[in-house]
């Protein structure tokens, strides 16, 4: 069933503004509104004590304030705190809380199952399944900060302070959703995140990025996981479109887009053993991105079954960094959290659908589905 009322979660504080000038009401109520549901986790208009009956008896008509349904909620040992919750399509994602000891990163996803079939992740083999709202990307963070609260208990208990778009999906695939998700995370009314707080992370949809620009000035990350054009080709397939030197072109123009100039792009790097893990692909990684601002996280790879790719040793993870460090490189590796709950990058299946029931003609239609998208980010330019 279709709820025909608006949510609320899932609107920018000059959406609400509008939206209350609509009901005749003048629009501070938007940030009245957004202290309540975003601060204090409310979903229940008659808890809002500071609005009129009249007006929450007008609200409770017209709007709602509804968070993702739980499908599970799971815990690690390591405090690492795993959801995957139901969205409007029917299909599951995934949301991830790994607290650390000065902050708490919450990983949010921004679309069920993702097009662009990245060869080594996992919801990539899923395939797309639908956008998210702005108010199921929003909601995943409402959900985490009232499950875990704003204030810091415990040694493993840690507020989110962090929002990464690196859960399921392409963010720049789903752009208006997710820059509006965005703007609520970083409002005051909404997360107060900082904009430093706030990542996105993408495999590099190059007229999505330079839509960025102006748009938005959130950190940015984008996953890399090759320094030639041949091999990231094979491991991110949208690299036939958008090749390296367009990408590194757009990392530019959106770095320089930000009025501080301190700031970096992170740049990821799946480590596949055998693949893009020797001493040669680490110096050509240097070689590229020498003239690049910008510090790189290794992801050691995050293995699922029937993925054909192997992670490589510690050792040589290390010396792999050890290349790039040596190069003047800011590198680190990227721990895995929550490994019994299935909680690390690329290994977010939520839909749980049979994947190898998939027909040759399904993955067809997911790539016509996945040059659409783009299609649609170019003509939007
Ligand atoms: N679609 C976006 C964000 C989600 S993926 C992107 O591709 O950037 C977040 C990160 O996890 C990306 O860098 C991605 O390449 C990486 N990743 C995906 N599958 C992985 C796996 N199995 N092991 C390790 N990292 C993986
Ligand atoms: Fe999609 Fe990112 Fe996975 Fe590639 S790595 S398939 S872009 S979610």
């Amino acid at each position: 069933m279709t709820d025909a009322k608006t949510n609320l979660l899932g609107m920018t504080r000059q959406q609400l503004a509008s939206f209350f000038a609509e009901l005749g009401e003048k629009s501070f109520r938007a940030s009245q509104v957004m202290k309540w549901m975003h601060h204090f986790g409310e979903d229940d208009f008659d808890a809002m004590t500071d609005i009129s009956k009249t007006l929450r008896q007008k609200l409770k008509s017209v709007a709602t304030i509804k968070g993702p349904e739980v499908v599970s909620c799971d815990r690690a040992a390591d405090g690492t705190r795993k959801w995957v919750v139901r969205v409007a399509s029917g299909s599951c994602v995934e949301t991830v809380f790994i607290p650390e000891d000065k902050r708490g990163t919450l990983c949010v996803s921004s679309q069920a199952g993702c097009a662009l079939d990245c060869s080594f992740c996992s919801t990539g083999k899923q395939g797309f399944n639908s956008d998210l709202t702005c108010a199921e990307i929003v909601g995943q963070v409402w959900l985490a900060r009232k499950t875990l609260g704003s204030a810091a208990v415990g040694s493993h208990h840690r507020p989110v302070t962090n929002v990464v778009m690196m859960g399921m999906g392409e963010p720049l695939l789903n752009f208006d959703n997710v820059m509006n998700a965005m703007d609520v995370m970083m409002d005051d009314y909404g997360y107060g995140l900082s904009k430093r707080r706030v990542t996105l992370s993408t495999s590099g949809i190059v007229p999505a990025m330079y839509k960025m620009v102006g748009r938005t000035d959130v950190s940015l990350a984008v996953s890399l996981h090759a320094g030639n054009d041949e091999l990231r080709d094979q491991l991110v397939p949208v690299n036939k479109k958008f090749n390296l030197h367009k990408l590194l072109a757009a990392i530019d123009a959106y770095m320089k887009s930000l009025p501080d100039k301190h700031r970096v792009v992170t740049i990821e790097y799946t480590l596949l053993a055998g693949i893009n893990d020797q001493l040669h692909h680490a110096r050509q990684v240097g070689q590229l991105l020498r003239d690049v601002p910008c510090k790189i996280n290794l992801i050691p790879f995050n293995p699922f079954p029937g993925s054909g790719y192997v992670r490589p040793s510690n050792n040589a993870i290390r010396r792999f960094q050890a290349v790039l460090a040596e190069a003047g490189f800011n590198t680190t590796v990227r721990r895995t959290r929550g490994d019994e709950i299935d909680a690390a990058c690329g290994q977010l299946v939520g839909a749980v659908q049979d994947r190898t029931r998939r027909s040759a003609q399904y993955r067809t239609a997911q790539k016509q589905q996945a040059e659409q998208a783009i299609r649609l980010v170019e003509a939007a330019q």
